[in-house]
């Protein structure tokens, strides 16, 4: 079922969902099993897999010279839906992205995709290669999510890249998008951001997932923001408890969002993990208890490979 119908039928509602990372290669997926099993208990109407694209090591050969190895550390993205669906019997939506991805494969996967009755994408540009500063796309790939959202339209249309084939089924997709209340890193500013996210909208996407965020205010304006746009599709926002002292420095640095003062206060007092884990659940449910009186149709929780602080902060909402 798609995440609109989801919502719709919710009957203004707050649904639970999260999103799970797939495990790093040589890992099976048990743990990914442990992860979820307390959350289910919270009814999720469905669950986020994320997407990752290769990265470049480089090995020192006998000679010295370095040799540039490709490697995909979390792959089993559509494994790892598939599992979710067959087990757990709630959507699996799969994160697809432009990079490392030619318009081709970007088919394939789709088509695969289908075939196994997942009617729900997050459509995303992905970000550059670990070791590079700037995004690259593929050869034949494409440049921004609004194109991805394209092709992904046209194929609910029946349109394949191939003009000749005849006949060619219809998917039936339903489109997520990323919204970025703190505006993405790359973006001059945040009414250009504004501009390109109303874009994916008109080329089709129908509901948007926002970036993590401490501050809800930031969150209201952003949605507000928005609204005066002219966005009138569900904007469900993400949310991750803080877990470590570590986290203070990493979340700002990797996903470019501010910490509001109070809680960093809060944190930086903390005499281990254990107190900072406390901290994150607490101020994560007064987000979220503010988030559900707003009538956010879904709190989409980033769980990053952990659970248990999510079901903390869930046992207290839903
Ligand atoms: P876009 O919407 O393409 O935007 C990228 C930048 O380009 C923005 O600054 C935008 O303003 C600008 N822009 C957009 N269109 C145009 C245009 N036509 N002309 C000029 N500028 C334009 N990454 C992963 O690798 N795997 C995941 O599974 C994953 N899941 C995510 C889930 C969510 C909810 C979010 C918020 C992010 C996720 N990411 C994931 C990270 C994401 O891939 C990065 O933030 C990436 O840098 C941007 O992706 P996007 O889809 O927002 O890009």
């Amino acid at each position: 079922m798609k995440i609109t119908d989801h919502i719709q039928k919710s009957e203004g509602k707050t649904l639970f969902s999260f999103e799970i990372l797939p495990p790093l290669k040589g890992q099976n997926i048990q743990s990914i099993f442990e992860n979820i099993d307390p959350l289910m208990d919270f009814k999720p109407p469905f669950i986020d897999v994320t997407y990752h694209r290769e990265e470049y090591d480089y090995h020192e050969l006998p000679n010295g010279f370095l040799e540039k190895r490709v490697t995909r550390k979390r792959p089993g993205t559509v494994g790892i839906c598939a599992a979710v669906q067959n087990r757990y019997g709630v959507d699996a939506v799969p994160h697809i992205l432009c990079g490392g991805f030619t318009k081709e494969d970007t088919e394939n996967f789709l088509i695969d995709l289908g075939f196994l009755g997942i009617d729900n994408v997050v459509a995303l540009r992905g970000d550059a290669v670990k070791s590079e500063t700037y995004f690259r796309p593929e050869k034949n790939g494409h440049v921004y999510a609004e194109e991805l959202v394209k092709q992904i339209v046209a194929m609910n249309q029946g349109k394949y890249l191939d003009d000749n084939l005849k006949n060619s089924a219809q998917t039936d997709f339903c489109i997520g998008v990323a919204g970025y209340p703190e505006k993405h890193m790359e973006a001059p500013s945040f009414e250009s951001d504004l501009h390109f996210l109303k874009k994916k909208i008109k080329n089709g996407a129908h509901y948007i997932v926002t970036q993590m965020f401490f501050d809800n205010k930031k969150f209201f304006e952003f949605e507000a923001k928005c609204r005066a746009a002219g966005i009138e599709v569900p904007i469900i926002p993400g949310l991750k408890p803080l877990a470590t002292k570590k986290q203070l420095n990493l979340i700002p640095h990797r996903f470019k969002v501010d910490l509001p003062d109070d809680l960093v206060m809060e944190v930086v007092k903390c005499k281990d993990d254990k107190a900072v884990r406390q901290v994150g659940i607490e101020w994560c449910v007064a987000q979220s208890k503010e988030l559900v009186q707003k009538a956010a149709p879904v709190l989409h929780f980033y769980s990053m490979g952990k659970s248990d602080n999510i079901a903390a902060v869930a046992r207290e909402i839903f």
